[in-house]
């Protein structure tokens, strides 16, 4: 499997403004906001995308990554007036960096249905 930016990311090879870290997952501002607040919310570990996923390997690490969301909401203040959470996935979805993360937007309304 071939590596993306966000490991470059993860090991600090390249800066990326950092809003949460724990052992398993890390959260980074966008480098392309599509929102006040933008953050991707990726676990450590190389998972391609969300087609990659299962319960059996990845409850705990699923568990985690929504515990980082809650955190980084509430740290960053979206939490009272809603965010969004978004996951391309594959080519139709668009998805850019083989490497799953999970986008937060928030700061201000959005829109439905989206582009
Ligand atoms: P995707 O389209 O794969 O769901 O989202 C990838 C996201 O990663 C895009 O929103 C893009 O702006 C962001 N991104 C790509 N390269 C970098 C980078 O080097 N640093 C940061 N902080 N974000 C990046």
């Amino acid at each position: 499997m071939s590596e993306t930016i966000f490991s470059k990311i993860i090991r600090k090879e390249i800066p990326a403004d950092i809003v949460f870290e724990s052992e398993d997952v890390i959260a980074f501002r966008d480098i392309n906001p599509k929102a006040p607040v933008h953050i991707l919310i990726i676990p450590k570990v190389e998972i391609p995308s969300v087609t990659k996923i299962n319960s059996k390997e990845h409850s705990e690490l699923l568990g985690k990554l929504f515990d980082a969301v809650n955190s980084i909401a509430h740290k960053l203040e979206v939490d009272s007036d809603g965010f969004r959470l978004v996951i391309n996935s594959g080519d139709n979805g668009g998805q850019e960096v083989k490497h799953l993360h999970i986008h937060l937007l928030g700061g201000r309304k959005m829109n439905w249905p989206p582009g």
